[in-house]
């Protein structure tokens, strides 16, 4: 049923981007029939969840794979629920700001598929390989990759045939590309930003990692409760309040409350700033927001201070700690081993990856190979190879 007003803090109707079958950003590489009741986002979204890529989320670090000690414990994060955690946040704030939700959801869910293993420390280890042959590895282009070319799951076409709309904000949810340097990107609109529900992608990422890896933390060990109320005066206040107003709730149920309000501190935050900016430009379209002097989503002022202070602390004592340098250090070593093994003797590489060299190239085929897989496959692949 078409809604005739608009839930109050929903931003102007033309700023979102619209899911009709005709849209500009519905449409898909390979023409295919509109479907009886499903939308082109909510396809979208299906077809992101069904990819074997998705699946392999489940193996991917988000920070922790191994830990030193290697205690027994089951509850971090993966980059799959980690990546579920964001679509929730997605969902919300699209659905807040009167946005595509079905757009927001797609791009939540497809936002880290093109991660290698390992976290960041894979990454960059993936990217030192590729530089040597003047290469790079960007994990956005990655994505586009991925849902391009490299999943087949029909026999018309390769990739996923996802619409222009989830095509852009895969690439450019978190950063912008100048179509000099990527002029096989020109189809995305590089001179404009994506749409708010792109924007808003890259900052539920945020909301989501910056409290779970404070939980992560806790739960390790490697953050201890005093270091955290020193250096997240943030968190702190939201927990002595906790403390003081649930005297009787065990110790962990007073962090969950504390990190619940930050998250919800975040959220709130964000929607009104977006409400905010987007009144001050008097945006009416989402032409209006393509062609903003600046992104639109963002915290205020003293939230971005806030966010910013309480990712230095999590680099500084978690990411980048002591305790996670061996764990980073072997990560590195696995992934570069692997790299020069298969450029020696592409036959340890699968016959499907194989028969990818004669058009895609043999670094290309290496990087797909190693990008895909999950921390365990490449942990066994490497201790194989070893032998
Ligand atoms: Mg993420």
């Amino acid at each position: 049923m078409a809604r005739n007003t608009e839930p109050a803090g929903s931003l102007p109707r033309g700023i979102a981007v619209s899911g009709e079958e005709q849209g500009e950003l519905t449409r898909r590489a390979y023409a295919e029939p509109a479907h009886v009741y499903r939308t082109p986002f909510a396809r979208d979204a299906a077809r992101v969840l069904h990819a074997r890529a998705f699946r392999r989320l489940a193996g991917k670090t988000q920070v922790f794979t191994r830990l030193p000690g290697d205690p027994l414990n089951d509850h971090f994060r993966s980059r799959l629920t980690h990546t579920l955690e964001v679509t929730q946040i997605s969902r919300t704030l699209a659905s807040a700001l009167g946005l595509n939700i079905e757009l927001a959801e797609a791009l939540a869910l497809a936002h880290d598929i093109g991660h290698p293993p390992f976290g960041h420390a894979g990454e960059k280890a993936l990217d030192q390989a590729l530089q040597v042959h003047g290469l790079s590895f960007d994990h956005n282009l990655h994505a586009l990759r991925i849902v391009t070319w490299f999943e087949e799951r029909y026999p018309a076409f390769r990739g996923l045939n996802l619409t222009l709309g989830v095509r852009e904000g895969i690439i450019k949810h978190s950063r912008d590309y100048s179509a000099a340097a990527h002029p096989e990107l020109a189809e995305y609109f590089l001179n404009e930003f994506p749409p708010l529900e792109a924007q808003l992608i890259d900052l539920a990422d945020e909301i989501a990692y910056l409290t779970a890896d404070l939980d992560d933390g806790l739960n390790s060990g490697i953050l201890a409760l005093e270091q955290v109320h020193a250096g997240v005066p943030f968190f702190r206040g939201f927990h002595d309040a906790a403390l003081h107003n649930l005297p009787n709730a065990a110790p962990r149920l007073a962090v969950y409350d504390a990190l619940r309000r930050m998250l919800n501190a975040f959220v709130s935050d964000l929607l009104n700033e977006v409400r905010a900016r987007v009144a001050v430009l008097e945006a009416r379209t989402l032409a209006d927001i393509r062609r903003a002097p600046a992104r639109l989503a963002g915290f205020s002022e003293e939230m971005e201070t806030i966010r910013i202070s309480t990712k230095k602390f999590l680099y500084d004592n978690l990411y980048n700690s002591r305790d996670m340098e061996d764990v980073h250090r072997h990560a590195e070593q696995v992934v570069l081993d692997l790299f020069a093994a298969f450029m020696a003797d592409p036959n340890l590489m699968p016959k499907d990856h194989q028969a990818q060299i004669p058009s895609e190239g043999l670094i290309r085929t290496t990087t797909d190979y190693i990008a895909g897989m999950t921390d365990s496959y490449i942990e066994q692949l490497w201790a194989r190879c070893r032998a």
